[in-house]
């Protein structure tokens, strides 16, 4: 595996590979949801690009940039055994200059829910993920579900910009309880953790409702609030099609149904896609 930290030294390495090259951000800490990616990526194409950078300018004034975790040796370790060909960890100086050109966000879809309670983060977001994509020169990257906003956002860039890539969705992995894997994770102590179980609980009451024949969406919204009651503070549930517009009526097939919630120290976010 060839660690590049610079453009150059990714541009170099490049030259060693040949063929079809699946690409997998991300910001690091890595854990079994991103090694889901790494493990698909790594079955469908010739050559596996891995990034870790945690990207500033997707970070808002006061969240948690400086105390973002960071584990580069893991990291390394577990993109080593999982046969990554270059890992690109760039410092914040070869990704950025001054007074950049910036991608913005649509201004209706880039700002309900996530963008709402996070206005400028889509920004950021996509900012990276086209430089990102450019350097890696990817036939296909791969996103996880978990950030199904994110996602629904990095497809229309790539629409939007006509951009050659192919854009793979990744299932969620949650642990044995149902607890969707995020970096953000160890910040829970273990009663948190237990509370944290409110947002999968929260989805699976929706799926409960959606079987029995419940499709109004205000209905499902109120009994997955019912269940919610040991988080901090929720702060949204929603249901939306695939691109994020708002529905009155669940339409299976095209359907996602999200919550986001305090508890204790990290905002957390889960999502299910019916
Ligand atoms: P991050 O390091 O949080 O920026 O995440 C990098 C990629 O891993 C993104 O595409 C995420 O959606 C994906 N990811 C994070 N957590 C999970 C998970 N629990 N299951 C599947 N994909 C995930």
């Amino acid at each position: 595996m060839i660690i590049a930290k610079t453009i150059d030294e990714l541009y170099n390495a490049k030259q060693t590979l040949s063929g079809s090259i699946g690409f997998v951000p991300t910001m690091g800490a890595l854990h079994h949801g991103h090694l889901s990616l790494i493990q698909q990526a790594r079955k469908e194409n010739e050559n596996l690009i891995v990034s870790i950078f945690v990207n500033p300018t997707q970070f808002l004034e006061g969240e948690d940039l400086d105390a973002y975790p960071r584990k580069e040796v893991a990291d390394k370790k577990i993109c080593e055994l999982s046969g990554v060909d270059i890992l690109f960890m760039p410092d914040i100086g070869s990704m950025y200059e001054s007074d950049e050109l910036c991608i913005g966000a649509p201004a209706i879809r880039g700002y309900i829910l996530e963008g709402e309670k996070r206005p400028g983060h889509f920004d950021g977001m996509l900012q990276v993920v086209m430089k990102l994509l450019n350097l890696s020169g990817a036939t296909k990257a791969y996103f996880g579900k978990k950030d199904a906003q994110q996602l629904a956002l990095i497809m229309q860039m790539v629409k939007n910009y006509f951009m050659d890539v192919e854009i793979v969705l990744c299932e969620i992995v949650r642990d044995d309880k149902g607890l969707a894997l995020s970096s953000r994770n160890i910040y829970l102590d273990a009663d948190e953790k237990q509370r944290a179980l409110a947002l999968s609980r929260s989805l699976k009451r929706a799926t409960k409702l959606v079987m029995a024949g419940e499709l109004n969406v205000e209905a499902i919204k109120k009994g997955m609030v019912n269940v919610l009651e040991d988080v901090d503070e929720i702060e949204y549930v929603a249901i939306v099609d695939r691109e994020f517009n708002a529905l009155k009526e669940v339409k299976i097939g095209n359907t996602i149904i999200l919550v986001a919630a305090w508890v204790g120290k990290p905002r957390l976010i889960d999502n299910l896609w019916i």
